[in-house]
């Protein structure tokens, strides 16, 4: 049995909304991740079973290693298809914005969403949420945006509803968020979900395949030169990674292809944080991954000196300067957050 963790007033409003909504749209944050994919076709699968017109819209392309999850090809991409995505969001009678805890976090897409006159409820898991939603559901201490949905779902009194598609989008999404279970995932409950999933036929060592390794050969060879790059702090138990766009060019990069690089430093024995600075591809900055095991907070690192945020042991942000600028802040970081890197826990 799980733990009724979502206050029980707030899955009887939504369930009324539902009841009498048509229209409903589904929005996720920029740069989607496995989460934020499978909680959106998690909780589209669901919606569709209910004969309600469903669209997931996100701001930009997710990665290739999530276009085989069931629904991926309906999922509407913002920056190609605005005018649509707009009327959509205007005539939705519901709005459910999952795994984002602030406007921001949906970039083009935040004033249409915040203009929108449906009633809106957030579904997520990152600290901090912001009150732009008429139902908050905030739960930071679970793991995935995914768990919550199909926590949400059974609630309401659907799990017989869940389909295989959608119980393989929801595994996924809380695959990804946990590294394929091998952090934020101690909670028992968790595998009870799994048991729960299984039994509408998914196949989670397919899905592991599907999801990390269907790799191309250039993407391996990008990850072996990457490695060989690494600078390793040893006094602050860290160490870091980066990528040029030059760099990206002779390695035929792809969206996608360093996904998951900002874990390996931590395979490092007594390495408790990992930074990978990569430039990006579209906007002039430096996009920011942060990483730890244990107790050290990359959160507040991430928000001290990169304008981000996130989890305590997954977080990110964005640097506007140059690689070697990143660089220097990231040494000043490590610098201030010494204590905190050596302390044992
Ligand atoms: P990733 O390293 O996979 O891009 O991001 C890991 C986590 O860090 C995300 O789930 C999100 O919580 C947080 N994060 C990443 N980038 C940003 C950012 O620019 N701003 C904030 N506030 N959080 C971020
Ligand atoms: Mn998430």
């Amino acid at each position: 049995m799980l733990t009724k963790v979502i206050e029980q007033a707030k899955i009887d409003r939504f369930a009324r909304w539902m009841g009498h909504a048509e229209r409903i749209v589904i929005v996720a944050h920029v740069a989607p991740d496995g989460d934020a994919i499978g909680s959106s076709l998690g909780l589209w699968h669901f919606l569709n079973s209910q004969d309600k017109t469903v669209n997931v819209i996100v701001p930009n392309a997710f990665p290739d290693f999530l276009r085989w999850m069931p629904g991926s090809k309906d999922v509407l991409l913002y920056d190609h298809y605005k005018e649509f995505a707009d009327k959509l969001i205007s005539e939705a009678e519901i709005i459910c914005c999952l795994d984002f805890n602030a406007l921001s976090r949906i970039d083009a897409m935040a004033d249409a969403v915040k203009a929108a006159k449906g009633k809106k409820i957030l579904i997520d898991h990152h600290l901090y949420p912001e009150e732009f939603c008429d139902i908050t559901i905030s739960h930071p201490n679970i793991s995935s945006t995914s768990e919550l949905v199909f926590r949400l779902i059974c609630r309401m009194g659907y799990f017989n509803e869940i389909t295989k598609a959608g119980a393989e989008c929801i595994y996924t999404g809380m695959m990804t968020d946990t590294g394929g279970f091998t952090y934020n995932s101690n909670n028992r409950e968790i595998y009870f979900i799994i048991s729960e999933l299984l039994s509408k036929g998914i196949d989670k060592d397919d899905i592991y395949r599907k999801v990390y390794n269907t790799y191309s050969e250039s993407r391996l060879r990008l990850m072996g030169y990457v490695l060989s790059q690494m600078k390793v702090y040893p006094d602050y138990h860290a160490a870091l990674i980066s990528l040029t766009r030059n760099e990206q060019g002779r390695f035929d990069y792809i969206r996608g292809d360093s996904e998951g690089f900002v874990n390996i430093p931590l395979s490092i024995k007594d390495v408790v944080f990992s930074c990978f600075l990569r430039e990006d591809t579209e906007k002039p900055m430096i996009k920011v991954s942060l990483r730890s095991v244990g107790t050290f907070p990359c959160n507040q690192l991430a928000a001290e000196f990169f304008n981000g945020g996130g989890h305590l042991n997954a977080s990110g942000g964005e640097f506007y300067g140059t690689m070697d600028e990143a660089k220097k802040v990231l040494e000043r970081a490590l610098e201030k957050f010494k204590p905190l890197l050596n302390a044992k826990g």
